[in-house]
Parts: C-alpha cells; sequence; structure tokens
C-alpha cells in the first residue's frame, strides 16, 4: 500500500498529541510493516467506536468560519475535530451576496463546498452534535456533548456564531433574511429603488438610512414608539427625504416570507418591498461565557490579534467576535487556524 503524501508528512512530523491512528502508523514504519488496515489510512468521517477522543484542536462550530480554520489546520496536519449543530444564522436566507466566487448562491451549497474540500485533509474529522460543556484538565480542555461524548484537545476554536433574537412583531421572523435584511451589502443590490423601511431607532436607524439612500429615495424609518433623533439627524433626513413614522409596528403583512408591507398601531397598512432591521443577538453558544471569556461592550467575544480569547487556548473567529459576513468569517477563520498551528508548532519546537 503506498502512503499519500500528506500520510507521509504526517509520521514524520512531530505533534504533542498522538493520535491511535498516529500511533499505530508510526509503530507500522519504525517496525518495517507496510500493511496498515484500510480503515486507518481514511480518518475522514467520525467514528465514535474506531478512533480515539484526542485531538490537537477541536473547533466548536462548522459553518463558513470553523471549516475555514480546519482547512488551515488540516492543510498544517493537524488532527481536528469539527463539531456542529447545524444551525448557521444565514439559514433563511434564500441567497447569499457579496462573496466573491460564491455571489448569489445559497447558503448551504457554499458551506457544503468548503465541507466537501476541508474533509479531503485526513486529519480532520467533522462531527454532527451540540458541544454542552469544556472544562480545563491540566494542559488540555475535555469538551462534552449532548450525545455524552467526551473529547479532549490542547486548544479550541469557537466559530459558534450569533443567534438573532426576533422581536414580537408577528410575521417578523417569517420574512427575516428573506425581505427583512439586516446587510445592505449582502442583500440591498437586490431591493434597490424600492420602497423601503428601516425598523430601528436613534443612531442605529440613522446610519441605516445614510446607508441605504444611497440604494433607493424611497425610505421611510419606523421607530415603533418614540422617535429618539436629534434636531441635527432631522433635518438631514428631512433633507434627504425620509420619513419617520412613530407608530408602533404591529405585524408584517407577507407571503412566504415576502413581505408587503407594515401594519401601524392605527391599523394603516404602509406598503413595502423591503424593511432593514437589526435584531438583538446573543452568543449562540453559552460555553465561551461560562468559561469566563470577556466579551465587548457589544456582545462579542474579545480577542487579541491571533484571535486568542482573554483565556490562553480557546480561540474565537467569525460571527461571534467580528463583523458579520461570510467574507469575514472565511477570513478571521482562516487567520485562527494559522494562529493555532502556529501556536502548536512553537510549543512543539521549543519542547525538544
Ligand atoms: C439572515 C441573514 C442573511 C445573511 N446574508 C448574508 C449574505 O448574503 N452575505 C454575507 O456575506 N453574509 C450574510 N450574512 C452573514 C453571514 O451569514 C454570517 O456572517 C456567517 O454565517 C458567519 O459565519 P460563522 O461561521 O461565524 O457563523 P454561522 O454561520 O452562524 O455558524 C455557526 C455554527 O456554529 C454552530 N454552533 C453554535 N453553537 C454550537 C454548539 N454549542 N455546538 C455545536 N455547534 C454549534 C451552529 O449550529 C452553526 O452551524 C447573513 C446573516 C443573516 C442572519
Amino acid at each position: 500500500m503506498a502512503y499519500s503524501e500528506n500520510e507521509i508528512q504526517e509520521i514524520t512530523t512531530p505533534t504533542r498529541l498522538h493520535t491511535r491512528r498516529q500511533f499505530i502508523i508510526k509503530s507500522s514504519v519504525l517496525s518495517g510493516t507496510l500493511a496498515i488496515p484500510a480503515t486507518l489510512m481514511s480518518f475522514v468521517e467520525f467514528d465514535e467506536k474506531n478512533t480515539d477522543r484526542m485531538f490537537d484542536v477541536i473547533i466548536v462550530g462548522g459553518s463558513y468560519a470553523g471549516l475555514s480554520a480546519a482547512m488551515a489546520l488540516g492543510r498544517s496536519l493537524r488532527k481536528v475535530l469539527i463539531i456542529d449543530s447545524g444551525l448557521p444564522c444565514n439559514r433563511q436566507t434564500p441567497y447569499s451576496h457579496n462573496f466573491v466566487t460564491q455571489d448569489g448562491e445559497k447558503p448551504k451549497d457554499i458551506a457544503d463546498k468548503a465541507k466537501q474540500q476541508v474533509l479531503n485533509y485526513n486529519s480532520v474529522s467533522f462531527h454532527e452534535d451540540v458541544a454542552l460543556k469544556l472544562r480545563p484538565t491540566g494542559s488540555l480542555f475535555e469538551l462534552s456533548t449532548q450525545s455524552r461524548a467526551v473529547f479532549s484537545a490542547g486548544k479550541v476554536l469557537f466559530a459558534t456564531g450569533l443567534k438573532d433574537i426576533m422581536p414580537a412583531i408577528s410575521g417578523f421572523s417569517n420574512c427575516w433574511g428573506i425581505s427583512i435584511l439586516h446587510c445592505p451589502y449582502c442583500h440591498g443590490y437586490e431591493v434597490k429603488g424600492q420602497k423601503t423601511g428601516i425598523l430601528g431607532n436613534g443612531n442605529v436607524a440613522f446610519h441605516y438610512a445614510q446607508l441605504v439612500s444611497n440604494l433607493t429615495d424611497k425610505l421611510s424609518i419606523f421607530t415603533d414608539g418614540k422617535a429618539q433623533f436629534t434636531a441635527d439627524q432631522y433635518q438631514l433626513m428631512r433633507k434627504n427625504n425620509i420619513q419617520v413614522v412613530e407608530q408602533s409596528v404591529q405585524s408584517i403583512v407577507h407571503d412566504k416570507g415576502k413581505l408587503s408591507g407594515l401594519v401601524l398601531q392605527d391599523g394603516a397598512v404602509h406598503p413595502l418591498g423591503a424593511l432593514y432591521a437589526r435584531p438583538a443577538f446573543e452568543q449562540h453558544c453559552k460555553i465561551p461565557v461560562e468559561l469566563g471569556c470577556e466579551l465587548t461592550e457589544q456582545g462579542l467575544l474579545k480577542l487579541n490579534t491571533a484571535q486568542q480569547t482573554s483565556i490562553p487556548g480557546i480561540y474565537a473567529c467569525g460571527d461571534n467576535s467580528a463583523f458579520r459576513s461570510v467574507a469575514t468569517a472565511v477570513s478571521t477563520g482562516s487567520h485562527a487556524g494559522a494562529a493555532i498551528n502556529m501556536a502548536l508548532s512553537t510549543e512543539n519546537f521549543n519542547l525538544k
């Protein structure tokens, strides 16, 4: 049986944590035995019975950010376990935009292609599960999951994204990501020139108005209660022909997520083709905060320039700690993968 280039490198590259597979391959090479069982040569799908549970890196979250990190780590021969619960924040949006090479693709197609490419690296495994608890044990971290599996690794990367909290407005959650939009860069072009609303108040709504007025001149702000703008902001909005509606929003009129208007407090329907909103959010995964990782004022994980949280050995990337876009998730994921690999390489090198 011939070794692939990756496997030869894996055998000859020292890693601090040896897996059972690496150990058997190494022993076979040292004893001159090349007859390695085929099951040990293709370590892609995670198999609870046949693999040990020790990894160089565990990545919690297997969407764009986590997969991007896994690619950098897999290409560096690291033994990586990705644990993913299959609930990315953009799962309801039909098409994703503004990520070069994938503009207009379905979000799941982009993630599936990334997953397929990442799992070409034999040292990377993917496990569908929910990570529940992380416990430091000496120089390692022990992670337990909903399916009662327990895994260990020296480094843990959280690529767990954010969870948007839908406001209690009937129809809002049905339209989220379809005709209620969070980002003009992602979906603004598709609704340019249409009668458009912004659901928000104060500085956030004003900032949206500045951005969105570039895409349409038929713009209204729905403050869903008393407006909170400065005199200067009012003056600028008047000059830009932006209407401010102070009534509370009762419900959204829609057909399968495609909105056609907002029902206001007085029962009147305000016709619209699109609505921008920025709902409240929380960390999708509570583990980093439970562990004591610091948050920014905005509720994102606080990181250093190597994507490390305030707890050594715990890293983060993607939406949980950065600007929300697929491109940024991929970029910060790649950066995290490289930073973790550099940390492992330095540790191993200096142990010699
Ligand atoms: C409605 C909507 C539409 C969008 N449209 C666009 C667009 O067109 N273009 C664009 O560039 N960006 C868009 N975005 C932003 C983009 O989707 C995000 O920036 C991107 O998904 C972030 O990637 P991520 O990997 O950080 O997080 P996510 O994609 O949210 O993935 C996080 C993953 O972690 C998993 N996870 C969380 N907790 C656990 C746990 N405890 N155990 C196991 N797994 C866990 C989740 O199941 C999920 O699979 C949109 C966002 C939204 C909300």
